[in-house]
C-alpha cells in the first residue's frame, strides 16, 4: 500500500552523562552532541525501513542544527519542514542514568528553536499526499505547538488518513497544562496507541481498571490497535479479530544486553506503524518491532540504534 507519514515536534541534541549515577549538580564528563528528540528518532526509524516521511520542526541557525538536519536527511528523512529560527538556538537536553532502565533529563526545549514550532511552519505543500500522522505526546510542550498539531492533524484526516499517538510522558514535564488538556482531543483522532506500560493508568478511567479493561475501553471509544511497551518484557497488542472480537497478543521481546534505553519507544513505534500501514500481519509488525527497540537499546546515543528492514530481518534470523 502507498503511503507516507508525518511527525513533528522535538529536534535537539543530547548529552549523555559518561558515568552511571553521575550528578547533575556535580561537575562531570558528558558525550555529545548526539542528534535526538522522539519524534525525530521516529521519523529516522522510518526512513531507514524505506518508507516517506515528512519532518516538521525548527532549529537555530547553529552548529547543532545542522548536525540534526544533515544527520535525518542522510536517514532519507523528508527535512524541507524544518524551518531555521532566527530569535533561538537549537534545542538541548542532558541525560545521566540511574540504573539500566532509570533516567534524569534536564530539557531546553520549550524556550529553544523547536519549542517555538507554531502553525504557520506547517507547510499544507508538504503534507498534501501525507496520509498518517504520529503525534508524540513529549512534543506538545506548548499552545503554538498543539496548534500546529491540530493543523496538520486536520489535513492528514482530509486526506483520508490515520492517526498514531504516543503519550511518551516525561516527569519533567508534567506540569504544561496545554499539553495534558490536547492528549483528550488526539484521542478521539487515534488509530494506533503506542503507551509504555507505565503510562497506561493515565488513561484509565478508574484507578482500579487494568490494562486489559482500560484498553478494552479504548478500544470501545474507537482506537483500532493499541500495542503497551513494555521494555525488556515486550509488548502487549489489544485489537479486534476478523469476526469484530477483542484479542489480545503477547510478543516476546528480543534478550540483548541494554546499553542505552533512550530512544527504544520510539523505534518500536515507528517499526509498528510503518509495517502496519504497509499492510504487514499484526503479529510480523509487533515481531518487527521488539526488534526494532532491541537494536536500538544496543547503541548508545538516541538515534544511533535506528535499523533498515535488512537489519531487522538478519537480526530475527540469527535468534
Ligand atoms: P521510552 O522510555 O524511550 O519512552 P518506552 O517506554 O516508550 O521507552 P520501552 O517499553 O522501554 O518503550 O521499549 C520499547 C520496546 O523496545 C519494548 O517493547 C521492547 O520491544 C524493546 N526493548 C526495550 N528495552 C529492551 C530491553 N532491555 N531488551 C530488549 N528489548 C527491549
Ligand atoms: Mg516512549
Amino acid at each position: 500500500m502507498n503511503f507516507k507519514i508525518c511527525t513533528m515536534g522535538e529536534l535537539l541534541v543530547e548529552f549523555l552523562a559518561k558515568e552511571q549515577h553521575q550528578r547533575f549538580d556535580q561537575t562531570g564528563e558528558f558525550i555529545g552532541p548526539f542528534p535526538s528528540g522522539a519524534p525525530a528518532i521516529f521519523a529516522s526509524q522510518v526512513a531507514k525501513l524505506g518508507f516517506p516521511v515528512v519532518f516538521f520542526s525548527c532549529v537555530g541557525k547553529d552548529a547543532f542544527g545542522k548536525m540534526c538536519i544533515k544527520r535525518l536527511k542522510d536517514d532519507g528523512v523528508i527535512t524541507d519542514g524544518i524551518s531555521l529560527h532566527n530569535k533561538a538556538n537549537t534545542g538541548s537536553a542532558f541525560v545521566t542514568y540511574k540504573g539500566p532502565n532509570e533516567r534524569d533529563f534536564i530539557f531546553n526545549i520549550p524556550n529553544s528553536a523547536c519549542g517555538l514550532l507554531s502553525f504557520d511552519h506547517i507547510n499544507e505543500e508538504l503534507l498534501k499526499d501525507c496520509n498518517h500522522l504520529h503525534v508524540m505526546g513529549s512534543s506538545l510542550y506548548s499552545f503554538r505547538v498543539i496548534d500546529a498539531m491540530r493543523k496538520a492533524l486536520y489535513i492528514v484526516k482530509s486526506n483520508g488518513g490515520t492517526i498514531s499517538f504516543d503519550p511518551n510522558l516525561r516527569k519533567e514535564m508534567f506540569d504544561i497544562p496545554e499539553m495534558e488538556a490536547s492528549f483528550d482531543y488526539i484521542m478521539d483522532y487515534t488509530d494506533i496507541f503506542l503507551p509504555s506500560e507505565s503510562e497506561v493508568s493515565y488513561f484509565a478511567s478508574n484507578n482500579t481498571d487494568s490494562e486489559k479493561k482500560t484498553m478494552t475501553l479504548l478500544l470501545k471509544r474507537g482506537v483500532k490497535h493499541i500495542v503497551v511497551k513494555c521494555g525488556s518484557k515486550g509488548a502487549n497488542y489489544y485489537g479486534r479479530d476478523a469476526q469484530d472480537n477483542f484479542r489480545t497478543i503477547h510478543a516476546d521481546s528480543y534478550a540483548i544486553d541494554t546499553i542505552d534505553p533512550t530512544g527504544a519507544g520510539d523505534c518500536f513505534g515507528a517499526t509498528f506503524v510503518s509495517l502496519m500501514l504497509a499492510g504487514y500481519e499484526v503479529e510480523t509488525a509487533l515481531q518487527y518491532a521488539n526488534a526494532s527497540g532491541a537494536l536500538a537499546v544496543a547503541q548508545k546515543g538516541p538515534m544511533e540504534g535506528t535499523s533498515t528492514l535488512d537489519e531487522l530481518k538478519q537480526f530475527i534470523a540469527l535468534r
